[in-house]
């Protein structure tokens, strides 16, 4: 059996490695690193993949998810004196990116079981500083954005998707399902290389369907510069270069199909946990599917780190996403939200175990993870 790992590169290059080598010797070809002709290209066709039917969502790369989300908070006009709404259990961008900006960070509970934002909590939560609300979609799984959608309406507030663990995944709409990153007023998404769309290094992309607003975001990501030496905004250098958008370009096509097979490593999953009763597998929601960025189980009894000592003898890894909610991190405490102000959490960060989660899990591989959690519980 191969060795296991969290997300493993090596099988994905012996899938899609002569695509990705013909794009990046292109690069090396017409030597036009930065803003060749890849960038505008898989701008193109990432905004193909994403937009509705009759509709246009645009697409703006830059260097990486946490500019993405900065880019987005600088074109709507944040700034000092503002706030947004942030989940407390997520990746710290969404709220590092505020606080460089001068912004005020408002914290929300999740939920214990999809382990999104709770639309109920938004109400706590908002004050008149509020402009905008900016839910994770965690984990590969829509947050519950009709409520939050909803609750931006009524107070006049922008949504900021942050949808760097779920590029593909979709949300069911009346009209029909609707990929992440194009409900809100804006999309933010990482090309980090363990993502689920990942380059061969850093990148990034916002999308918004509104034209003056890509036009802005656009404009900042390239210094704030209008026409040549024309700087109309304080900006910022924030490109994807063309190497990497060449390997995106060949990765793409796929990624219905990688994220398919993610699901079928979750079912996997699932199936050989669901009975084992100090376990609880990761909530489908009804509101959209799961593609699986994590597998992420939540380990009852006070178990977590000895079963992850227990899979680490066995050579698996298991990682632990997030070990403590950002309200409680060194740089981000206050006063305001003492321990004990998000239960749910709280609770999460003592108790949550990602499984090696890839397209390429072989069923021998996923069989002896799965019989090693089983011995783990006797
Ligand atoms: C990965 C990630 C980011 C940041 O992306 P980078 O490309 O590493 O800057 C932001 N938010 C979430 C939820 C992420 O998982």
């Amino acid at each position: 059996m191969k060795p296991l790992k969290m997300v493993d590169l090596e099988l994905e290059q012996r899938f899609l490695g002569p695509a990705i080598e013909k794009g990046i010797f292109e690069v090396l070809r017409h030597t036009q690193f930065i803003r060749g002709p890849e960038v505008a290209k898989f701008a193109q066709a990432l905004s193909d993949y994403l937009s509705p039917p009759g509709e246009k969502v645009h697409v703006i790369p830059c260097a990486n998810g946490t500019d993405a989300l900065q880019l987005a908070l600088m074109a709507l006009g944040i700034g000092p004196g503002d706030e947004v709404i942030v989940p407390a259990f997520t990746y710290v961008s969404t709220a590092e990116v505020a606080r460089l900006l001068g912004v005020g960070v408002r914290w929300v509970d999740v939920s214990p079981s999809h382990f999104n934002l709770l639309p109920e909590a938004l109400e706590a939560a908002y004050t008149p500083r509020v402009k905008a609300i900016v839910p994770v979609h965690l984990f590969g799984q829509a947050a519950p954005m009709e409520p939050i959608l909803e609750f931006a309406r009524q107070k006049g507030l922008y949504v900021v998707e942050d949808v760097a663990q779920a590029l593909g995944a979709s949300y069911y709409t009346p009209q029909g399902p609707r990929k992440l990153g194009t409900l809100g007023d804006i999309g933010c998404t990482s090309f980090f290389p363990s993502k689920n769309l990942g380059c061969y290094g850093d990148g990034g992309a916002v999308f918004t369907r509104n034209a003056e607003l890509a036009e802005k975001i656009t404009r900042i990501a390239n210094h704030g510069q209008s026409t040549l030496y024309e700087f109309v905004d304080i900006g910022v250098n924030s490109r994807l270069d063309s190497l990497q958008a060449a390997i995106l370009l060949a990765k793409l096509p796929y990624l219905d199909e990688m994220n398919a097979r993610r699901r079928a490593a979750g079912d996997y999953y699932d199936a050989r946990l669901k009975h084992l009763s100090d376990l609880i597998t990761p909530e489908r929601v009804s509101w959209g599917d799961h593609i699986f960025h994590q597998y992420t189980l939540r380990v009852q009894r006070g178990q977590r780190d000895a079963l992850r000592a227990h899979l680490q003898a066995a050579h698996i890894p298991a990682m632990v996403y997030y070990p403590r909610p950002l309200h409680l991190q060194p740089a981000y405490q206050s006063p305001e939200y003492p321990a004990g102000s998000f239960p749910n959490a709280e609770k999460l960060a003592g108790e949550v175990l990602s499984l090696p989660m890839h397209p390429f899990l072989q069923e021998e591989q996923l069989d002896y993870i799965t019989t090693a959690i089983e011995h783990f519980f006797g």
